[in-house]
């Protein structure tokens, strides 16, 4: 679309605000500089300020995924006993990690939809259990899982809690100390509305002894290697990093500061509510569990006879508002609204009236402006 206008309302990557993309056309330095070293070292504290934690946090060059590879990679040893909790795509992914390292796997599971439950964790942790791997936000179903209970259990224990929590922090209260997460993973393209390219690995010191004893099952993801970049003078990467991209993620991360995590946090919960008001007051179905409904991603049932690609091509060129589809069993049955990051009010207020009018194309007949009035209403408070 020429007008370079279009709303990107999926769950990541997200709009990006024109200052972070201004930060970003700086001209490129040294990555071993002491400037650029600089850089790294105050976006680290920012990093931790926003994960709540005084672990160390490992910025990698890669997607969220490469994130949730390099905590694998790191901790499991083949026949590794690891308990991986599975209600969604994410979960699967996360499944696959631990399968292509030769782990031992139990699977927790849960239908799609609905939260894992910690008590099917609980039940199902050995003393051998090296590792619970949990997606906090399944983004692929709009549901929360329980980090905070499934931390509390594994807390006490030798297992480590490895969590993907790269769609939810930022987007909801995640205290990484207070919860007690060994290796938590949040990728830039989410919550925290810098451009896609880097993922954030913080590591515990009881992780860091299962980590250091252990031989690196990747050499671009190997943490040790990355700990001791970090700790020279000035403070680098083993390898060239995405240099722009870390210009991008100071901005962003400056944003938040400025708006304050908290508010951060509840203009996502606010956005969320308003969201699943206006779609259900157009007579749309949620797809997901309301009670542990996601504040960032808002997936909703198709009303039977709307084709997917149809419906989401009429709301990108007719509508200028992207939206996003199903994955795997839930392609061509659900459609997901994301909210995260710079999003606004009047975002959503023009995404619901999108849905309106795009239904309406295609015959469900729907109020004119009873979705947007739902919203206002959670707006107003
Ligand atoms: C977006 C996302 C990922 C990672 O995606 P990448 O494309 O690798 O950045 C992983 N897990 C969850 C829960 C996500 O939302």
């Amino acid at each position: 679309m020429t007008l370079e206008k279009t709303l990107l309302m999926i769950p990541g990557p997200v709009n990006v605000s024109p200052r972070v993309l201004r930060a970003m056309a700086k001209p490129v330095i040294n990555h071993r500089s002491p400037e650029f070293g600089k850089r790294t070292l105050e976006i680290n504290e920012m990093l931790k300020k926003v994960f709540k934690t005084n672990n160390d946090i490992i910025i990698l060059t890669s997607s969220g995924t490469g994130g949730v590879e390099a905590a694998l990679a790191n901790t499991i040893k083949a026949g590794d006993k690891v308990l991986v909790c599975v209600n969604g795509a994410f979960g699967e992914r996360a499944r696959n990690i631990a399968e292509v390292y030769n782990a031992d796997i139990i699977d927790v599971n849960a239908d799609w939809g609905k939260a894992i439950s910690s008590k099917d964790v609980k039940e199902k942790l050995t003393q051998d259990t090296k590792a619970v791997v949990m997606v906090y936000n399944e983004t692929s179903t709009g549901v929360q899982n329980p980090i905070g209970e499934v931390g509390e259990i594994v807390k006490q224990t030798n297992t480590l809690f490895i969590v993907d929590a790269i769609s939810g922090l930022g987007g909801h209260y995640v205290g990484v100390d207070e919860f007690g997460i060994d290796i938590c993973v949040v990728g830039s393209q989410k919550c925290l509305a810098a451009p896609p390219g880097l993922a954030f690995v913080s590591i515990s010191s009881k992780a860091w002894k299962v980590i250091e004893l252990n031989k690196p099952r990747s050499l671009y993801f190997d943490l040790v290697r990355a700990k001791s970049f970090l700790q020279k003078d000035p403070p680098q990467t083993p390898f060239t990093p995405a240099v722009s991209t870390f210009y991008g993620l100071h901005e962003a991360l400056k944003i938040v500061e400025e708006e304050g995590l908290e508010n951060w946090i509840k203009r996502h919960e606010i956005i969320a509510k308003a969201t699943r008001e206006g779609i259900k007051a157009m007579g749309l179905e949620l797809f997901a569990d309301e009670k542990v409904a996601s504040n960032t991603v808002t997936p909703i049932k198709y009303p039977a006879g709307i084709n997917d690609k149809e419906f989401r091509k009429t709301m990108r060129t007719k509508y200028l508002v992207e939206v996003a589809g199903g994955q795997k069993q839930l392609s061509g049955k659900i459609f997901r609204i994301g909210h995260l990051g710079t999003v606004t009010s009047s975002d959503i207020i023009s995404t619901l009236s999108a849905v309106e009018m795009a239904m309406n194309d295609f015959g469900i007949k729907i109020e004119p402006g009873v979705g947007l009035s739902a919203a206002q209403r959670v707006f107003r408070g």
